[in-house]
């Protein structure tokens, strides 16, 4: 018997941008919120959030670079609760550079914060949504891993793999119920942006059909539709959320 009666569902890079919406719009939505990152003021900050519109959250602190400790991190969460309903794959960083200067460090640091956990989190989550008949896996992917982008080797490779990573994962576990998707942001307004030269931003947006950068929260929408009982029949696919960047 399970010991969390609702739904319950982790997103890592809680803590700011991207996740920090995903997991205000799925507590809205009635799913029990665990939140993972690094920065635990920030994650208190988003539990209040969640719980002053009426939902339930907890935070977990774990740096998802040691592979070893997101193991251990599931297994206490699926201790804790019993049950793991919705998986959100989140968390992700860059290390940019050509390949003539991309070093050893950054190109594994990219791979295992924004791949190797990600494999870690959906191995473990795989058999208790399998004993549950149920679960949503939604892993977010970036353009980059679709079209490439000069300077990100490592992270349009850490993107792809996911892309590759998804679809056997919905080949694997379709038939118990559960599905598994990617939403792949194009230029999105969080501190990952923030970081970029603001002209060269401005010039990307004045290209895209839609002439603006996304918002964190349109993003969570998409994600909010991919965990819900309606999108049951949709999986191993990619949605794009790019204002049109690639179509
Ligand atoms: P962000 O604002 O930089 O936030 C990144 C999140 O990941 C933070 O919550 C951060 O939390 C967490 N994180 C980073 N390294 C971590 C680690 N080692 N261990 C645990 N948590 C870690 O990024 P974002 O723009 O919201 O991006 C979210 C996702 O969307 C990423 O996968 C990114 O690749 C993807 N994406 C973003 C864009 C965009 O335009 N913004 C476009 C395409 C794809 P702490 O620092 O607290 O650990």
């Amino acid at each position: 018997m399970a010991k969390t009666d609702s739904r319950v569902a982790i997103v890592t890079g809680a803590s700011r941008g991207i996740g920090r919406s995903i997991a205000e719009r799925l507590g809205a939505d009635g799913f029990h919120m665990v939140l993972v990152a690094r920065d635990e003021k920030r994650l208190d900050e988003v539990v209040s959030t969640i719980q002053s519109s009426g939902g339930s959250a907890e935070t977990r602190v774990c740096d998802l670079a040691d592979t070893k400790a997101v193991d251990a991190l599931m297994t206490s969460i699926l201790d804790t609760h019993g049950r793991l309903d919705v998986l959100v794959n989140n968390a992700g960083i860059n290390r940019d550079g050509l390949i003539l200067r991309m070093s050893d460090e950054d190109f594994d640091e990219v791979m295992n914060v924004n791949l190797k956990a990600a494999f870690v989190t959906c191995r473990a989550v795989a058999r208790p949504m399998m004993r549950g008949r149920w679960g949503r896996i939604i892993n977010i992917g970036s353009v980059t891993g679709l079209v490439g982008n000069a300077g990100q080797a490592n992270y349009a490779a850490a993107k792809a793999g996911m892309v590759g990573m998804t679809k056997t994962l919905a080949k694997e576990l379709g038939s118990k119920g559960i599905t598994a998707n990617v939403v792949a942001p194009g230029f999105i307004e969080t501190d990952m942006t923030g970081a970029l030269n603001s002209e060269i931003l401005e010039e990307a947006a004045k290209r895209l059909p839609l002439r603006r950068l996304g918002k964190p929260d349109e993003i969570a929408h998409a994600v909010a539709f991919l965990a819900s009982e309606g999108a049951g029949y949709v999986t191993g696919q990619v949605l794009t959320v790019d204002g049109g960047m690639v179509c």
